[in-house]
């Protein structure tokens, strides 16, 4: 089993594409939560809506067994009053994995 630790993201990611906006990470709306491996932040496009950002460049469809499951718990802890807004694949950037609020 490969552990998460031979993962790399960020800038240390071997797919890094510094034309993505979603690799580059700039901080253009306001960020809910981060950490090493995602950004919760508001979507440009729709500052109503929340997104959750993957910091690696790859298709949703190649996120691991373990960046689901934080990912999706991350989802859950931003509401605490039990709602779950339902989430869709983000639509823009297709290459870089990341989910939209409906
Ligand atoms: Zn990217
Ligand atoms: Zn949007």
């Amino acid at each position: 089993m490969s552990g998460a630790g031979t993962i790399r993201y960020g800038r240390e990611d071997p797919n890094y594409d510094e034309n993505c906006p979603l690799c580059r990470m700039e901080k253009k709306t306001e960020w809910f939560y981060e950490d090493y491996m995602m950004v919760i932040c508001r979507c440009e496009t729709h500052p109503d809506k929340w997104m959750v950002v993957l910091k690696r460049h790859i298709p949703i469809g190649e996120m691991s067994p373990e960046e689901m499951r934080r990912t999706t718990t991350a989802l859950i802890n931003m509401h605490p009053d039990g709602t779950l807004v339902q989430m869709r694949r983000g639509e823009k950037y297709r290459e870089h994995a990341h989910l939209h609020e409906a």
